[in-house]
């Protein structure tokens, strides 16, 4: 069983998650938005060694604590990311749009892909490939936790903007309605951004999805 801390970070109150095996003190990041010392600091409180960064895409508020979370950590986690979002990552997320600044942090080493897995522990997360808000955005679904991390995809009564560059909304919505309304009603959504949500409550509450 995975224990799952989420924490409110930065300067557009991003969800960072730490997830975690207690019993074997393993655990991963998904998506360091900010304050990486702070993140870690939650990891070492637990005794937990953060063994990879997972990005669901390379916007500025999901990666701005990325460079100091695996500065600390030795040696430090490899970052995977979807090649869609490459150049995105290497402009800081485009930071600059919104005036804001962010440390670089190192190249992402593990290339995601659709369908590909990833592991924490004795858990799997399959890689979805979600564009429509960023070319390269993805989420981790783990049928067994019952659980989809989906950034910027899909809020709670919500959707993810695409009036940035690289959006399209016709895309958005393809992706929702293929890769997450498909799932059991009952898992959880965790988003980038405000609460959490499920599968059966946006299919039938969700404005932009009737
Ligand atoms: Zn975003
Ligand atoms: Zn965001």
């Amino acid at each position: 069983m995975l224990e799952i801390i989420p924490l409110v970070l930065g300067p557009v109150a991003t969800n960072a998650y730490l997830v975690g095996d207690p019993q074997t003190q393993t655990a991963v990041v998904i998506d360091p938005a900010w304050d990486g010392e702070l993140i870690l600091a939650e990891a070492q409180r637990r005794a937990w060694r953060i063994e990879q960064v997972w990005l669901t895409h390379a916007h500025f508020d999901h990666i701005g604590g990325l460079a100091a979370l695996v500065k600390g950590i030795l040696p430090p986690p490899p970052i995977a990311l979807h090649p869609a979002d490459f150049s995105l990552y290497s402009i800081q997320g485009g930071a600059l749009l919104f005036g804001m600044k962010i440390d670089p942090a190192p190249e992402p080493t593990i290339r995601l892909k659709a369908g590909q897995n990833l592991t924490l522990s004795n858990r799997t997360f399959v890689v979805r490939h979600c564009p429509g808000h960023t070319p390269g955005h993805v989420v981790f679904y783990c049928a067994a936790e019952k659980v989809m991390f989906c950034g910027d995809v899909i809020f709670w009564g919500s959707i993810g903007r695409t009036d940035l560059p690289g959006g399209n909304y016709d895309t958005l919505i393809q992706s929702i309605r293929t890769h997450i309304l498909t799932l059991p009603e009952d898992t959880r959504l965790l988003s980038g951004h405000g609460g959490e949500t499920t599968v059966g409550w946006e299919k039938r509450e969700n404005p932009f999805l009737s």
